[in-house]
C-alpha cells in the first residue's frame, strides 16, 4: 500500500528506526536510511533492504547535531527519492543525571538530536511536501514527552518539546495534505535501553536480567517491552491513507504507563 511513496527514516541503523525501515519497506517504500554507522555499513545495510523488498534504498551518513548535516540529510532524501512523502523523525539519545550534576554539553547534545535536529528535518521536508499536497510526518517521541521521570531532565525536556511541535506542525499544514503525529513509546528493546540496564546492574551490583525487570516494573504496568516491530507497524499506520484525518496527536504504546 506504500508503494511510489518514499521515505527517510533519521536513525535507521539499528533498533526502532531499522523496524520502520525494513517495515516501510516491505509495504513497498523506497527509502533513504540514515545513521551514525561507516558509510560501507551504511551502504550495505541499504543494498540489503533493496534486494530484500526490490525497492530503492539509499543510505546518508550525516551527525543530527549539525544543523547543516541535517538540511543536507533531508535534501539529498529528496534528490535521490525524487520525491519525500514520509519522514519519520526516529534518531535520539539518552542522557540520564540529576539536575545539579547535569553537564551543560549534554543538555545540548540531547536538546540538539531529539528536539533541534527534527525542528530542521521537518522545515527542510515542508516545502516538498507542500508542493505535492501530500506529507507524513512521524514523529518518535515517548513517554517522556507526556510524563517525567528522575534524571532525564533534557530527555524529558527535548521529548516534550517535541510532542509539542508535532502539534503546531499539523495545525500549520491541517489544509495541505499533510499529517504530523508522534508516538510515545514505553520500554522498548533497543540499544538505548541496554545502557540504562547495564547502568542499574552495576550500580545495585543485581544481574542485567533482574535490572531489565526492575526498571520495567519501576513504572509500566505490562511487565514486558514493546517490541521494535509493534512501533514500526504503528509508524506504517501512520503512513497510510486510513491515518489521512489523524494529525497533532502524541499516541502512546506504553504497557499502560501513562494511563496512571
Ligand atoms: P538506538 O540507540 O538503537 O537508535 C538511535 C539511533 O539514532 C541510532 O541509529 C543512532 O545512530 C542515531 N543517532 C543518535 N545520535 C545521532 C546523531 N547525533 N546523529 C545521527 N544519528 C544519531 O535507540 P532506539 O531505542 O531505537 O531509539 C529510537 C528512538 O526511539 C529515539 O528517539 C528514542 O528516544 C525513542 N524511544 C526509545 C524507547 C526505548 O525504550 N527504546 C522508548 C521511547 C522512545
Amino acid at each position: 500500500p506504500l508503494s511510489g511513496k518514499s521515505a527517510l527514516v533519521t536513525g535507521s541503523t539499528s533498533g526502532i528506526g531499522l523496524a520502520c525501515a525494513q517495515t516501510l519497506a516491505a509495504k513497498g517504500a523506497s527509502l533513504v536510511i540514515h545513521g551514525l554507522v561507516s558509510d560501507e555499513e551504511g551502504n550495505q545495510l541499504a543494498a540489503n533492504l533493496a534486494a530484500k523488498f526490490n525497492v530503492d534504498c539509499y543510505f546518508v551518513a550525516g551527525n543530527l547535531a549539525d544543523e547543516e548535516a541535517v538540511i543536507a540529510l533531508v535534501t539529498r532524501a529528496q534528490a535521490l527519492l525524487g520525491r519525500l512523502d514520509i519522514l519519520v523523525n526516529n534518531a535520539g539519545i539518552q542522557f540520564t543525571a540529576r539536575v545539579e550534576n547535569f553537564p551543560i554539553d549534554r543538555w545540548r547534545q540531547v536538546i540538539e538530536v531529539n528536539l533541534t535536529a527534527c525542528f530542521t528535518a521537518i522545515k527542510a521536508a515542508l516545502p516538498f511536501m507542500q508542493s505535492a499536497k501530500f506529507g507524513r510526518i512521524i514523529n518518535i517521541a515517548s513517554v517522556h514527552g507526556l510524563v517525567a521521570s528522575k534524571e532525564k531532565s533534557a530527555y524529558v525536556a527535548a521529548k516534550h518539546g517535541l510532542v509539542g511541535l508535532t502539534k503546531v506542525v499539523a495545525l500549520e499544514n491541517a489544509e495541505q495534505g499533510i499529517t504530523c503525529n508522534a508516538i510515545c513509546p514505553g520500554w522498548v528493546d533497543t540499544a538505548i535501553v541496554a545502557k540504562q540496564i547495564e547502568a542499574k546492574a552495576k550500580m545495585q551490583g543485581i544481574s542485567d536480567e533482574q535490572a531489565r525487570r526492575e526498571l520495567v516494573a519501576e513504572k509500566q504496568p505490562m511487565s514486558h517491552m514493546t517490541s521494535v516491530q509493534a512501533i514500526a507497524d504503528l509508524v506504517a499506520f501512520l503512513a497510510s491513507d486510513s491515518a489521512a484525518t489523524m494529525t497533532g496527536s502524541a499516541i502512546p504504546m506504553d504497557g499502560g504507563w501513562t494511563a496512571q
